[in-house]
């Protein structure tokens, strides 16, 4: 049956996938979006869809609407983003998530989260489990947005058991794809933005820190079916279990692009974590999720894509 769905953050990156995909399945759906890291482009073909509505709104504000379900995807996810105004990146994960959960409570809606990896920190756990309560530096350059996810987390669980609101809580892991901005920030699209214009391929650290990368179609799969399955608050892992260490990353980027960029290496950004790893037992058991784009078959489609894409 036909939904009124509420995406926020829905011009970005995993947002922008996610209207696509609701619109085609014959919902009705509202993408909400502050334009900060996101941008009209990624959701402009939407617009003539009689049942897709943009609506430019900061969540950091009171929202009434009435909707069926709420994915809440507002948030900056790239670090060089996330960063630039560590507080507005508090609020968006504090109070934009209350007022996301407040709207959920007055409109009875199911309510999704968009949590994060990072929850976990810099892990002492190998490969994450969701039962893991993770280790995060509260006062460094990365606590505005892993701290702020941590309280989303608790906000979620809170208005369910005190207000029994329908919550859905994913913990998403490194994903990569089209419709990511070139200067995201983030490591892949760097890389393959470097390797196509002929620049340094730039590895922070020597490059032995481990990623998992997933597919934003694989994760988009897993998301849908986060929302739509009953009696399960999660939090789950979503992701791809496939570990590479970043100058894997750049190897392959460097061959698949057939570049002349060289690899260069730069200082660490402080609380990098050193090991990314999603257990996806959880995941498997609840949803069937698997993901099924592998690591060169998902970097080859994201390299066509910015071929088209570099601004
Ligand atoms: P993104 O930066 O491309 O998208 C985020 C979107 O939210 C942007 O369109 C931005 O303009 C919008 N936004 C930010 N603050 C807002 C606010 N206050 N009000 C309204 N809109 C706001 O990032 P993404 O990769 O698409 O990530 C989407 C969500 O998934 C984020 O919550 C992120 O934390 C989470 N996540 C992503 C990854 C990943 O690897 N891509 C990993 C873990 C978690
Ligand atoms: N809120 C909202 N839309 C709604 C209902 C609530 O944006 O439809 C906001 C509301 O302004 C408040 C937050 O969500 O800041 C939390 O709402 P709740 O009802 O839980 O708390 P209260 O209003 O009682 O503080
Ligand atoms: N990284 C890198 N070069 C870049 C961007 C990132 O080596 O141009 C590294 C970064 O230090 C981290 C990993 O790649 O170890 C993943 O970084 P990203 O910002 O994509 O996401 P994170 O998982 O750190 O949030």
């Amino acid at each position: 049956m036909s939904k009124r769905i509420l995406i926020t953050g829905g011009a970005g990156f995993i947002g922008s996938h996610l209207c696509e995909r609701l619109i085609a399945e014959g919902n009705e759906v509202i993408c909400l979006d502050n334009l900060h890291t996101g941008r009209k482009k990624n959701i402009s073909h939407l617009l003539n869809n009689q049942g897709f509505e943009f609506l430019r709104h900061d969540i950091t504000d009171p929202l009434k609407i009435e909707v069926d379900q709420i994915y809440n995807m507002a948030c900056p996810a790239s670090p060089v983003h996330y960063q630039s105004n560590p507080i507005k990146t508090i609020k968006t994960n504090v109070l934009g998530m209350m007022n996301m959960l407040g709207l959920a409570k007055r409109v009875n809606a199911r309510i999704l989260q968009a949590s994060t990896s990072e929850v976990y920190g810099n892990p002492l756990e190998h490969p994450q489990n969701e039962s893991y309560w993770g280790n995060v530096n509260t006062i460094g350059i990365r606590s505005c947005y892993d701290e702020g996810k941590r309280v989303a987390e608790t906000l979620c669980f809170d208005y369910h058991r005190n207000h029994y609101v329908d919550i859905r809580v994913i913990r998403i892991f490194n994903t990569y794809g089209p419709k990511m901005l070139p200067n995201d920030g983030r490591v892949v699209s760097n890389f393959i933005v470097q390797a196509l214009q002929g620049n340094d391929i730039t590895i922070y650290g020597d490059g032995s820190q481990t990623r998992s990368f997933c597919y934003v179609d694989d994760l988009v799969d897993g998301i849908i079916s986060m929302m739509e399955k009953d009696n399960f608050t999660g939090p789950v892992n979503l992701g791809n279990d496939g570990e590479f260490t970043v100058k894997e990353l750049a190897e392959h980027v460097v061959r698949l692009t057939g570049t002349k960029s060289k690899i260069i290496y730069k200082d660490l950004p402080s609380d990098d974590p050193s090991r990314r790893k999603p257990d996806l037992t959880l995941a498997k058991k609840e949803l069937n999720f698997q993901p099924k784009v592998k690591l060169e078959q998902g970097l080859a489609k994201a390299i066509e894509y910015f071929k088209q894409n570099l601004n």
